[in-house]
């Protein structure tokens, strides 16, 4: 009897440490994985977006980021979709279920602000969409990595998500890269102009438009003096902060390098040659 009373008491220190215990149990670390980029385009309800939507899932949008994403080594699966937002322009990443969404208000917003013909600045009407959906999504994806991957951040985290995704625009190929970067600044420009500065728009999270305007073309300045020599000599960036612009562009690269890079899956990488993938298809 004495042996079973023993044996009970032993049984039930196992079963309050196995009940105690739960919690850690459910917090052993996450396995670092590539190739964990879903993706989904969410059938509109609005009639009015369905040529959005089939435009995207034509030029397989949602799979070229997918592409290019894959080598980062992600602790869970990281959902980028597209879908309609009940009338709200906007984009955002959410922390609860991990995934990036883009409306089809927004998309909707950017053709509509597409210039009819090429600009001054050499920005067609189709880049006008295309450079600022492809920052949009890096923009909300860096959000993504900043909590997937625990990346700590100096500064407003919305700065930081804008810096990263110019990074990752400005490591495109050149011609891309100039052309994606040109289209940004055109869309932070004409915001700019049109932005209201009461006092509140100063407690924003997010940069001025003017701000964000002058960071990216700063960035781009900082990363390639030559191919963005025009931006300085045409007056679109003040030489008063071009001077220190290869600073913070260095300042980028090397949290980036320390921050990120240490999570990217070379092998994946090296198949998917992401340089590549977010190129626009040619038009027929
Ligand atoms: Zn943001």
């Amino acid at each position: 009897m004495r042996v079973i009373m023993k044996s009970y008491a032993i049984l039930l220190i196992v079963i309050c440490t196995v009940l105690m215990s739960g919690q850690a149990v459910a917090e052993k670390p996450l396995i670092l994985k590539p190739n964990r980029v879903e993706i989904s385009y969410t059938k509109p309800q609005n009639p009015a977006h369905q040529n959005i939507f089939e435009l995207l899932k034509e030029r397989r949008v949602l799979e070229r980021f997918r592409d290019y994403l894959s080598p980062l080594r992600l602790p869970r699966t990281l959902l980028l979709k597209t879908e309609g937002c009940k009338g709200e322009s906007n984009a955002w990443y959410e922390d609860s279920d991990h995934s990036v969404t883009v409306c089809y208000e927004y998309i909707e917003e950017l053709q509509s602000n597409a210039p009819d013909k090429t600009t001054p600045g050499g920005v067609t009407p189709q880049d006008a969409v295309i450079g600022p959906l492809i920052e949009v999504f890096l923009h909300e994806v860096s959000h993504a990595l900043f909590d997937l991957l625990k990346v700590p951040i100096l500064g407003r985290e919305e700065d930081a998500a804008d810096q990263f995704a110019a990074y990752l625009m400005l490591r495109f190929d050149i011609d891309f890269a100039r052309h994606t970067i040109a289209a940004v600044a055109y869309m932070y420009g004409r915001e700019a102009r049109s932005q209201k500065l009461e006092l509140e728009r100063f407690a924003d999270v997010h940069g001025l438009s003017a701000q964000r305007l002058y960071n990216i073309l700063c960035l781009a300045y900082g990363a390639d003096q030559k191919l963005f020599a025009d931006v300085v000599e045409k007056g679109y960036l003040p030489k008063s902060r071009a001077e220190g612009c290869a600073d913070e562009y260095k300042q980028i690269y090397y949290a980036v390098e320390k921050l990120i890079y240490p999570n990217i899956d070379e092998a994946v990488r090296k198949k998917v040659q992401p340089k590549k993938l977010l190129r626009p298809v040619a038009q027929k």
